[in-house]
């Protein structure tokens, strides 16, 4: 490149970011709201566009900022350190410029795609990645560009990245099995107990028992929503609102209208929040069958179900009760994670019982016949009557039935003291500071921890269907 050349190039960049800039301080300027409705669309999709080409400038400068070594001379250790010492971008934001200014330089088509706004830096990542997947195969991807930007201009990055995946594998079979053997080593499953006792699960998992996983949550957060569902159909058209009723609806900050609770059968808290409840269906369907039927093999002689071992001072105790002791989760039939004395509590409400008789040194002296807490029969009879958990809104299935006085405490196993709860407000009224109080067959009046109240009352009998 000649000295006229490298000038000429210089005059365009400082001439092309002196129009962007007055561009852009023309649209910081514009008032939005003043904006005829009918170029709202096009205007955000030349937009979009035009972002995807400025990225594609900011990847092109990016890569010989990192090679002039400029950054250098003003004592920063690397480029992402210099720009991170001169904005407020974070060191992620930072570095990514310089990824995709690497990653630009590398596959130069797909660089050049990206300034013309053919594609996006996601689709620059997403070859990246492949790339770094497949290291045998970088060259094959470096000839096959022409097609590979084809394939990123026509697909979305997540379709594009699958595509991309097969497209290595056909390129060079044996190259692909052999990366793909060699990320094997990196696969691993880890549940490990924390010393308040919650577990901390971590991995990386191959992709056919990952694809298995997500494929199960998925079905089990469905099955979850599907007794929801199927419950608040019977109770007539909650579920599909009026379009008219929304224009009555509040509008929070962002603008978005609010769907009034009663009208609400969605459940709103995060995937991650419903992956434990779905988690915990699909636990304990594997833990039901036995191994006759297919199921798991028993260890040390229990079955992969929840033992607790409590002691009777601690079940009948008041929650919150000061000098109990607390509760023991067994592993595999061994006392071995303390819990909460209201946990201990909560998951002996629902249970089958067996009285043990430990004398002071701590051996077992005898033990009694297990019984379950709620007869099958009692316990059917409130299924019947409540349908669904009674917690207010809540269209869950019934996972556990709650005695209102505690068994422990002297409350009887009859309909007017019980009531249907699903796992995540079982949880609720037993370690969140929920008080349950009235007559389950009539109406119980729930107080949350804030104070405020609310009451709910059996399904009307007319809806039984
Ligand atoms: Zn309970
Ligand atoms: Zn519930």
């Amino acid at each position: 490149m000649s000295v006229a050349e490298v000038l000429n190039a210089d005059v365009v960049l400082a001439e092309s970011v002196a129009v962007l800039r007055a561009a852009t301080n023309a649209l910081a300027e514009l008032d939005a709201s003043e904006l005829s409705e009918a170029q709202l669309g096009d205007a955000l999709l030349d937009l979009l566009q035009v972002r995807r080409q400025v990225d594609g400038a900011l990847a092109a400068v990016g890569h010989r900022f990192v090679h002039s070594g400029a950054w250098a001379a003003d004592g920063a250790r690397d480029a992402t350190g210099w720009v991170r010492g001169r904005t407020q971008d974070g060191f992620g934001s930072a570095r990514r410029v310089f990824t995709t200014a690497g990653e630009c330089a590398v596959f130069d088509q797909m660089g050049a795609a990206l300034r013309r706004g053919e594609i996006s830096v996601k689709h620059v990542t997403v070859l990246g990645e492949v790339a770094r997947a497949f290291p045998r195969l970088q060259g094959h991807l470096k000839l096959a560009q022409p097609q590979i930007v084809t394939l990123a201009a026509e697909r979305e990055p997540a379709a594009f990245a699958r595509s991309l995946t097969a497209m290595c594998h056909r390129l060079d079979p044996i190259a692909a099995q052999e990366d793909t053997k060699a990320k094997e080593r990196d696969y691993y499953l880890r549940a490990s107990t924390l010393l308040d006792g919650a577990v901390r699960v971590d991995g990386m998992l191959p992709a056919d028992v990952g694809q298995l996983l997500i494929a199960s949550l998925e079905a089990a957060r469905r099955t979850v929503a599907q007794d929801n569902d199927a419950d608040a159909a019977k109770d007539g058209p909650t579920s599909d609102p009026d379009p008219a009723d929304r224009a009555t609806w509040e509008i929070d900050v962002f603008g978005t209208p609010i769907q009034p609770p009663e009208l609400d059968p969605i459940d709103h808290r995060l995937t991650g929040a419903r992956n434990i409840e779905a988690l915990h269906r699909i636990l304990t369907l594997a833990g039901a069958a036995t191994p006759a039927d297919g199921g798991l093999a028993s260890v040390a002689g229990t079955r992969p179900t929840i033992n607790v071992t409590v002691s009777v001072e601690t079940l009948t105790a008041a929650p919150g009760e000061a000098g109990v002791d607390c509760g023991w989760l067994d592993r595999f039939g061994v006392p071995h994670q303390p819990i909460t004395s209201d946990t201990a509590r909560r998951l002996a409400c629902d249970a089958t019982l067996r009285p043990l008789l430990i004398d002071t040194d701590g051996q077992l002296v005898a033990f009694g016949t297990a019984s379950r807490v709620i007869p099958p029969a009692m316990r059917a009879l409130v299924v019947r009557r409540d349908r669904h958990c009674r917690f207010a809104g809540c269209r869950a299935r019934i996972d556990e039935v709650h005695h209102l006085i505690y068994y422990s405490r002297g409350g009887p196993t009859r309909s007017d003291n019980l009531i249907g709860l699903c796992w995540h407000h079982h949880h609720l009224v037993h370690e969140a500071g929920w008080h349950l109080k009235g007559e389950p067959n009539h109406e119980v009046t729930g107080t949350g921890p804030d104070g405020r109240t609310w009451s709910s009352s059996p399904p009307a009998r007319s809806n039984y269907s």
